[in-house]
Formats: C-alpha cells, sequence, structure tokens
C-alpha cells in the first residue's frame, strides 16, 4: 500500500477513536451517547465540527480547550493515535472485509478497557457491541462458529476456575464478573488456544503491574487492580502476532 490510503485509514480510525473518547467519557457517567453534541467537559460548550478534527485540532490548540482555554486530558489523542494506528495495522495485514471486522472488534475493546482503567467497571452495552460484531464476522466468514463457540466457552470457564481458585485460597474475589463478560467476547475472537495463552499472558503482566505499584506506593493487599487493560493487550498482540508472525517477519526484521 502507498502512503495517501495508509493516511487515509488513519485518518478514518482516529475519528473512530474520537467516537471512543466520547463513550468513554459519557458511558461511565450514563450520559446519552446521541444526544448533546461533542462538548468540552469543563466549560460545556459545544465544540464546532473545525475544531474537533482528531488528532489535529488537539495539535493545533496545543491541548487547550477553544473556549475557556483549559487542558485537554491527553486521553484523547493517546485513544485517537492508538485506535488510528490499529485500524493501519488490520488494513495492512488483511484482506478488507477481515480487516473491517478486526478494527471494529479492537475498537470496542480500546473503549472498553480503557473505561475499565478509569472507573474499574465495564459497560455491558460494549460486551454487546463486542457480540454483535462477533456475529456479523461469522455471517461475513471471517470467524467460524464453532471456533467462536469453543473460545466462548474457554472464555468464560477457564477464568472461573482461576477466580475459585482465587477465593479458596485468599477468600477473595480476583476477578469481577465484567472480566467474565470480557472472557467470552475474547475467547470468541481468539478461539480458545489463544484465550488461554491470553489470560497467561494478562495474569503475566497484572501481576508484573501490581508488583510495580506495591514498590512505588507500598504494599497493600486490597488494591484493587483493573484487570480488563491486561486482558485487552494481552489478546490483541497474540491476535495480531499469531495471525501474521511471518508477515511481521518479512515486513518489519527481514527487510
Ligand atoms: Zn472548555
Amino acid at each position: 500500500m502507498t502512503w495517501l490510503p495508509v493516511l487515509l485509514i488513519f485518518f478514518i480510525g482516529a475519528i473512530v477513536g474520537s467516537f471512543l473518547n466520547m463513550l468513554i467519557y459519557r458511558l461511565p457517567i450514563d450520559e446519552s451517547i446521541w444526544k448533546p453534541r461533542s462538548h468540552c467537559p469543563m466549560c460545556k460548550k459545544t465544540i464546532q465540527w473545525f475544531r474537533n478534527i482528531p488528532l489535529v485540532s488537539f495539535v493545533i490548540q496545543q491541548g487547550k480547550c477553544a473556549a475557556c482555554n483549559e487542558s485537554i486530558s491527553w486521553q484523547y489523542p493517546v485513544v485517537e493515535f492508538i485506535t488510528g494506528s490499529i485500524w493501519v495495522i488490520c488494513f495492512l495485514i488483511f484482506v478488507p472485509m477481515h480487516a473491517a471486522m478486526t478494527a471494529l472488534f479492537s475498537s470496542v475493546l480500546i473503549a472498553l478497557a480503557w473505561i475499565d482503567m478509569k472507573t474499574m467497571m465495564i459497560p455491558l452495552s460494549l460486551i454487546i457491541s463486542g457480540i454483535v460484531v462477533i456475529v456479523m464476522s461469522v455471517i461475513m466468514g471471517t470467524l467460524k462458529w464453532k471456533f467462536v463457540l469453543w473460545g466462548a466457552f474457554a472464555g468464560v470457564f477457564v477464568p472461573l476456575v482461576m477466580m475459585g481458585i482465587t477465593y479458596f485460597m485468599t477468600r477473595r474475589q480476583g476477578m469481577g464478573w465484567g472480566d467474565i463478560q470480557l472472557g467470552l467476547i475474547l475467547g470468541a475472537w481468539l478461539g480458545p488456544w489463544n484465550m488461554a495463552l491470553t489470560l497467561f499472558l494478562a495474569a503475566l503482566l497484572g501481576i508484573i503491574a501490581w508488583l510495580g505499584i506495591s514498590m512505588k506506593k507500598g504494599f497493600d493487599r486490597n488494591r484493587p487492580l483493573p484487570f480488563a487493560p491486561y486482558l485487552v493487550i494481552s489478546a490483541v498482540t497474540i491476535f495480531f502476532l499469531e495471525s501474521n508472525i511471518g508477515f511481521w517477519f518479512d515486513h518489519f526484521l527481514l527487510l
């Protein structure tokens, strides 16, 4: 692909990222996602369309709201950039239909992980959105239903067993029910084996993060840690690596 379509896809992804930012802001506070147009979280002024261009507006306005001059959270450009990049990766390595489904599913995961990171909650509406994309993928033929069902089973069953063992040993609930729901859609997307690998990698990342935070802020047995970000990072990494290990070697390492 030449740079122009790549840039175009990046920009479409960044627009989706801008929509995800709105979801990240509104879903946890139960604000309607349809009604009021984009507005500044500080001064509540409506943002005109030409000041709402993903990444570009942030750079031009030097990270400040045009109306009240308050700083805009770094979350906005970061989510737009990550989403744009993932869309580009999808369309570079998959055929268009597969790329579109993967890009959509990854976008749902980005919003979900970010909301869990901020609020320790996973909105059910995003789990349902994930299920809708998976059903669409089965209809479009990019996922096989048998693979989806076995994966979903593994994604629920293995975390439930892990939760049971954790509870038996520590009398604490290690994971939340939201994580089990997330396991359901991740398993359906990844299939059983990659789901097992994802859980293992996510637990490892979670433990490393927990140790890091404990060393910085002091040891606290009860410190809660959102698990969805680690699950999502692990799932996306394993999905892209497993799908295209050959591609990555060809294009980046052996050039
Ligand atoms: Zn403002």
